[in-house]
């Protein structure tokens, strides 16, 4: 199966959209895919929604202001962590 590694950065770059559920069914489905076969993109994703988790957990804030997720998906350097070959 071919891995082409700009797939994971329009990927990843949709990754907020994702988490928010803003994108379509099908999109959702290639994205879930994507994840499923691609380890760089899957230790991304879990870092992100784990971290997301936590601040959503947190009973003291129950909900991720705006700015805290703007500056953790800034923070992520998504293009560092896509490894490239
Ligand atoms: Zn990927």
């Amino acid at each position: 199966m071919d891995h082409d590694h700009q797939n994971c950065s329009d990927l990843l770059g949709n990754l907020s959209s994702y988490i928010d559920g803003e994108l379509s069914e099908e999109m959702c489905a290639e994205f879930q895919k994507h994840i499923a076969g691609c380890e760089n993109c899957r230790v991304v994703f879990d870092t992100t929604t784990r971290t997301i988790y936590l601040y959503q957990h947190n009973p003291a804030d129950e909900t991720l202001p705006a700015a805290v997720r703007e500056r953790l998906f800034s923070k992520l350097h998504l293009d560092d962590l896509i490894k490239h070959e």
